[in-house]
């Protein structure tokens, strides 16, 4: 692969927080930055060169990122697949576009960690009414309904606890494929963010704890209070997928650990929420080392701080946080974005410690209502 030296220019097809943290982690090594996206003044606009305003589909937009960038990264799974084959073709595109065909299809993914053995919640797709009605019959409640692709902090997911659930998500179905799976019996939720290069060398940042609240992240802790044994598992099948989606770049795996059993969840083919904590907590970040690795520079060991909890910051929460400011264990990322709604992610805080006791003396006060 082309090395890209500090000095060229690398473009980011996203404007969101997950672009403006990769732009920050290039800026520190001397890349300039081109973003697209259609929003003006979007997050990571506000920290690039040049943005390209377009519609994350409009070729022609592509095109012209193109032309700015020696090298094209993603930021959200969602690419359209005519600009991520564009780019392919121009040979720009490290990450590649099987990792984004996979991860932006939950079937597909889910098929996919299958072949390669290993195990995901029962589940069925389901595309008309009498197909859910034998998805639940087979599967049984609790159960989850999830659009296949396009959905995101639990958005587009229907709970089915009850006969009562089931009617009125049935009534959704309709023109789109979604898929029912299993209630997992959670004891705990973790995510394995790592970094690939191109030559096939994989760096895991630690494997990372994650509390969710209704289905969108709270906080992510590391370490996580897993066994030896788990991190292993889930180490090998992490490695096991990223080999055979030959991914290159910053990736993330979510996994349930449910009793003896640990469960394939989805993936995410670039940087993760649940790996911001990289940012201050290792010598390297998630962001740092998918930019080393779409430019062919070498990856960093990874060395981590002895516990370090994030937590999220959604636009309930902006105001108090600002009002609690000024703890000394507290590191806080606002992303810029100008509208807040209540359930959107806002920024996040990290907290540093020197053990998972210490963390919990940093946590500020407003995180206790989130
Ligand atoms: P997304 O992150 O794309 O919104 P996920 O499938 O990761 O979608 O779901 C979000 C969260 O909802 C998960 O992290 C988990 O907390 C919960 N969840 C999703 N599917 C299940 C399941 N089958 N069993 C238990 N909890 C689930
Ligand atoms: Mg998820």
């Amino acid at each position: 692969m082309n090395v890209i030296e500090p000095g060229g220019t690398i473009g980011i097809l996203g404007g969101g927080q997950l672009g403006r943290m990769m732009a920050t982690a290039a800026k520190h090594m001397g890349y300039r930055i081109a973003v697209l996206d259609p929003a003006e003044d979007c997050p990571a606009a506000q920290v690039a060169d040049v943005h390209v305003k377009g519609k994350y589909d409009d070729l022609e937009a592509a095109g012209e990122l193109g032309l700015h960038s020696d090298v094209v990264t993603y930021e959200f799974e969602n690419v359209d697949e005519r600009v991520s084959q564009f780019f392919e073709n121009e040979g720009k595109l490290p990450q590649g576009t099987l990792p984004l065909a996979v991860s932006q299809h939950r079937g597909k993914e889910k098929e996919f960690a299958e072949k390669a053995g290993i195990h995901v919640p029962a589940y069925r797709m389901v595309q008309t009414g009498e197909e859910f009605d034998r998805a639940v019959a087979d599967i049984g409640l609790p159960a989850v309904m999830k659009t296949v692709s396009g959905g995101y902090d639990g958005k587009g997911q229907y709970l089915l606890r009850t006969p009562e659930d089931c009617s009125s998500a049935r009534e959704d179905i309709g023109n789109t494929t979604y898929i029912v799976e299993k209630w997992v019996d959670i004891d705990k939720e973790v995510s394995q963010v790592f970094t690939r290069d191109s030559a096939g060398h994989i760096s895991f940042f630690p494997v990372a704890e994650n509390v969710h609240k209704d289905q969108v992240l709270f906080t992510t802790t590391v370490p996580a209070s897993i066994s030896d044994n788990e991190t292993r598992e889930i180490r090998q099948r992490t490695q096991a997928l990223a080999e055979e989606l030959g991914v290159v770049g910053t990736f993330a795996v979510e996994w349930f650990v449910s009793g003896e059993d640990v469960y394939f969840n989805e993936m995410a083919p670039r940087p993760h929420n649940s790996g911001h904590y990289t940012i201050e907590a290792c010598n390297v970040s998630q962001f740092e080392q998918h930019i080393r690795a779409i430019c062919g520079l070498p990856l960093l060991p990874v060395h981590t701080f002895p516990a370090a909890k994030m937590i999220n910051v959604l636009g309930r929460h902006r105001d108090a946080l600002f009002r609690s400011l000024g703890s000394e264990q507290v590191h806080v990322h606002d992303y810029g974005k100008h509208e807040s709604r209540p359930q959107r992610k806002m920024g996040h805080v990290t907290i540093i410690g020197s053990s998972p006791d210490d963390i919990k003396l940093g946590e500020p006060a407003w995180s206790k209502s989130w």
